[in-house]
């Protein structure tokens, strides 16, 4: 059985020694596990710090984003490659990046190939708008987007990477997925893996859910067949809430 992963998205929030009381009351909280992995997803501003502050032995860093060119003439960007060593997961793909920064599939596939190319793990965000929805192609939009971000990827690297199912809808919406909804699109994004790479790997590839995930229904997301983990964006940003989410993963842990 994976480690189970939770992921703290914490957006354009928390200026650096925000960031860092919420990772000191964090660090009272949580504790070593063996089976629960904890990521953190500062701004970047506060990943130097942070990487300081962490204790490693309970948190892992993830950015949020990151250029695919190692460097170059790109005002304002960080690259993936800059993040080497830094963090241990980059995001990609997440729809706040597709659908307010315009990013492409074509720009995700590259985003995909740097973080592996730099022993980066990249959590691939794919999932359906509402119209998308209810025009009954959330298992074409999943097919287009697990394909095109895994475009670069070789059968060799598909165990580095992460793929989380967002339902856009959800995202920090408070609308709230029945868990079938996410079962079906869990395992349409492990039989489009299943196709690309064969059976093996889509079992064993982590798959997490995200959108409007809080400590009331993290359990019950954490128990739907095939989901890993979950990536939690508002919720994350408070401590007590996120620890919560925390143990609940604990809990199921104690209890398969
Ligand atoms: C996210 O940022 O990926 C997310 C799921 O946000 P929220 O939990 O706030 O819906």
């Amino acid at each position: 059985m994976s480690r189970i992963l939770i992921a703290g998205n914490w957006k354009m929030h928390l200026n650096v020694s925000q960031a860092s009381i919420l990772v000191h009351r964090l660090q009272e909280r949580i504790k070593t596990h063996r089976d629960v992995e904890v990521a953190l997803f500062p701004s970047m501003l506060a990943m130097q710090p942070l990487s300081m502050q962490i204790d490693r032995r309970k948190f892992r860093l993830g950015a949020q984003d990151g250029h695919f060119k190692d460097e170059g003439a790109y005002t304002g960007e960080v690259s993936i490659s800059m993040l080497r060593e830094l963090v241990h997961y980059v995001l990609v793909g997440h729809s706040e990046r597709r659908h307010i920064f315009g990013e492409s599939d074509e720009t995700i596939g590259h985003k995909v190939a740097a973080a592996v190319r730099n022993d980066i793990s990249p959590i691939l965000c794919v999932g359906e708008t509402k119209d998308e929805r209810s025009s009954k192609l959330t298992s074409q939009i999943l097919h287009n987007q697990v394909t095109a971000g895994l475009k670069n990827v070789t059968s060799r690297e598909i165990k580095h990477i992460v793929i989380a199912y967002e339902p856009v809808w959800a995202i920090g919406t408070g609308d709230i997925a029945k868990p079938d909804q996410i079962a079906s699109a869990v395992a349409t994004i492990r039989s489009n893996v299943a196709h690309l790479y064969g059976v093996a790997p889509s079992k064993r590839i982590r798959v997490l859910y995200g959108g409007s995930v809080n400590a009331d229904v993290a359990r019950a997301y954490l128990e739907i067949d095939g989901v890993d983990g979950v990536l939690v964006g508002g919720a994350s940003l408070n401590y007590h809430s996120f620890s919560s989410i925390v143990g609940s993963a604990y809990r199921l842990t104690r209890e398969r």
